[in-house]
C-alpha cells in the first residue's frame, strides 16, 4: 500500500509532464489574448458551498465528495469542481463592484469519489473559465470558442460542440412538468438511478448513459420547444454568434448537464473516439448561481475542461509534441579533484541557458560517456588534471566523435556551432 498511490489518482512522470506544460502554456497564452484573469482559489472550501452551489440532488453532492471535519470541527470538502470557489471569491472580494464583465480562469485539481476508469479519476485536473456580469449571448459564444481555439492551436480536429438551451426559472418548470408527464408511464423500463431521480430532477434522465434508457430519452419532449421568448431569443443569439465566429456546433436536445445551477445555454464538447468518457469539456450559463451563493444577482457563463481527457485526445490523435531533446552538454570530471571545477563550469553553462549535466556518482570516464549518451548529450566536456592546469576542457562532439581542446571561456560559444 505504501508504494501504491490511492485508487483513481495519477502520477505525471517526467516523460509526460512536458506535454502538460505545453498545454498549460497554450492555455495561458490564450487566456491572456482573450483577457481572462487568473484567480487561484483554495483547494478546499466549506462543504456548504458545494451543497448549495452544485446542488443537493446531484451525483457530486449525493455521493462523490471528499468531505472531512478538520481539527476545529468544521466540515470542509476538497473541491469537486472549481466554479463554486470562483463564485465565492467573486462575492467575497466584491469583484461585482469593479468593471464588468469579470472574466476569470483557473487550472487546478478537482476531487470526486467516482469509480475509476478510462478518463475518470478521483483526482483530476480542470481548466476552468468563467465570465460574470454579462447576459449577452456573444459572451456565451466566446466561452465556447475559446476552448475550440485551444483545440485548434494544439492541432486537434474532430471535436464536436453539442449545444442546447435548458431555459430559465420561467420556462423550465413548465418543461419539467411536461417531462414528468411523459416519463411517468415509462418509469418501469428505466434504470434504478433514473427511477429514483425522476421526481427530483427529471432533466437528468435525458442524459442517462444506460442503453435501456436511451429510447425513452430519444422520444422525450424537447426543451427547446418549451423555451420562453427571452430564452429563445438568447439561444438564437448564441447560435448566430457561433456562426459569426466560425465555430461549428450541433444542437443536441439531450444535453442537460449534471449540475443544478445551469440556465439557458448548456454545451458539451465531445471527442467520440474516447468512448464512454468522451466529453472533454462542458459548461453553460448559470444566471442564478451568484445570487444563490449570497451575492448580488449576477449572470454567469463558463466551462470546465478535463485536462486528462484533453491529453488523452492528443495521444489518440498522435498530436503530443516530441519530448525535450537530450542535454546540450555533459561535463565529465576525471577524478574527485576535478569535480569542483566541473561544477563551476556546469553552473556557468546553465546560467548561459544551456541544458547541462555532470556526474554525481564518481563514475569512470568510460561509464560517464555511456551515461552522457543515455542522456542524449550533444557534447561531452572532459575535465582531467591537464585540462585543469590549462583551464581548458576536451570537448567531444558525440555525433562525430571528433574532439578539440577549448578554454573554459570559449566553451559556451563552441556548443552552438
Ligand atoms: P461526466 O459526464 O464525464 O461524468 P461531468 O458532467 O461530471 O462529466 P463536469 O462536472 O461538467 O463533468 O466537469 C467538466 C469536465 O471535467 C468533464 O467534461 C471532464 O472532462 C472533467 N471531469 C469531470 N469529472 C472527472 C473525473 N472524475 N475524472 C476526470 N475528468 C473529469
Ligand atoms: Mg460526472
Amino acid at each position: 500500500m505504501l508504494t501504491t498511490a490511492p485508487r483513481g489518482t495519477n502520477d505525471v512522470l517526467p516523460d509526460t509532464a512536458p506535454v502538460w506544460g505545453w498545454v498549460e502554456d497554450k492555455i495561458r497564452e490564450i487566456c491572456r489574448q482573450y483577457a481572462y484573469g487568473e484567480l487561484r482559489p483554495p483547494i478546499f472550501e466549506h462543504t456548504e458551498l458545494f451543497k448549495r452551489g452544485v446542488g443537493e440532488t446531484t451525483d457530486i453532492v449525493e455521493k462523490e465528495m471528499y468531505t472531512f471535519n478538520d481539527r476545529g470541527g468544521r466540515s470542509l470538502t476538497l473541491r469537486p469542481e472549481i466554479t463554486a470557489g470562483l463564485v465565492r471569491a467573486f462575492i467575497e472580494h466584491k469583484l461585482y463592484s469593479g468593471p464588468q464583465p469579470v472574466k476569470l480562469t483557473c487550472i487546478g485539481p478537482g476531487f470526486r469519489y467516482e469509480r475509476p476508469q478510462a478518463g475518470r479519476f478521483r483526482q483530476f485536473t480542470q481548466w476552468d473559465v468563467e465570465v460574470f456580469g454579462s447576459q449577452n449571448p456573444a459572451i456565451d459564444a466566446e466561452v465556447i470558442q475559446i476552448g475550440i481555439e485551444l483545440a485548434g492551436r494544439l492541432g486537434l480536429t474532430g471535436l464536436v460542440v453539442h449545444l442546447n438551451s435548458i431555459g430559465c426559472h420561467q420556462c423550465r418548470p413548465v418543461y419539467r412538468e411536461k417531462l414528468l408527464e411523459y416519463y411517468r408511464p415509462h418509469l418501469g423500463g428505466l434504470c434504478e438511478n433514473c427511477r429514483s431521480r425522476c421526481e427530483r430532477n427529471p432533466l437528468r434522465l435525458l442524459d442517462c448513459k444506460e442503453e435501456g434508457c436511451r429510447p425513452a430519452a430519444a422520444g422525450a419532449p424537447r426543451v427547446v420547444e418549451c423555451l420562453c421568448e427571452e430564452c429563445r431569443v438568447h439561444f438564437d443569439g448564441v447560435k448566430s454568434y457561433l456562426e459569426v465566429l466560425g465555430v461549428p456546433y450541433r444542437v443536441d436536445p439531450n444535453i442537460v448537464r449534471g449540475l443544478d445551477y445551469y440556465t439557458k445555454t448548456v454545451f458539451e464538447v465531445i471527442y467520440p473516439p474516447l468512448g464512454a468518457q468522451s466529453t472533454v469539456w462542458a459548461g453553460g450559463r448559470y444566471d442564478g448561481l451568484v445570487e444563490t451563493l449570497g451575492g448580488p444577482p449576477t449572470p454567469g457563463v463558463g466551462f470546465a475542461l478535463g485536462m486528462e481527457r484533453l491529453i488523452m485526445t492528443l495521444d489518440k490523435m498522435g498530436k503530443t509534441p516530441a519530448g525535450d531533446a537530450g542535454v546540450d552538454v555533459f561535463v565529465a570530471p576525471m577524478g574527485s579533484e576535478a569535480l569542483a571545477p566541473a561544477l563551476q563550469i556546469l553552473s556557468a553553462l546553465r546560467r548561459q541557458g544551456y541544458r547541462a549535466e555532470s556526474d554525481y556518482l564518481g563514475r569512470s570516464l568510460k561509464s560517464q560517456m555511456k551515461h552522457a549518451d543515455r542522456l542524449g548529450a550533444r557534447y561531452v566536456a572532459i575535465l582531467g588534471s591537464n585540462e585543469i592546469v590549462n583551464r581548458t576542457v576536451t570537448l567531444r562532439r558525440m555525433a562525430g566523435g571528433d574532439q578539440i581542446e577549448v578554454t573554459w571561456d570559449e566553451l559556451a560559444a563552441r556548443l552552438t556551432s
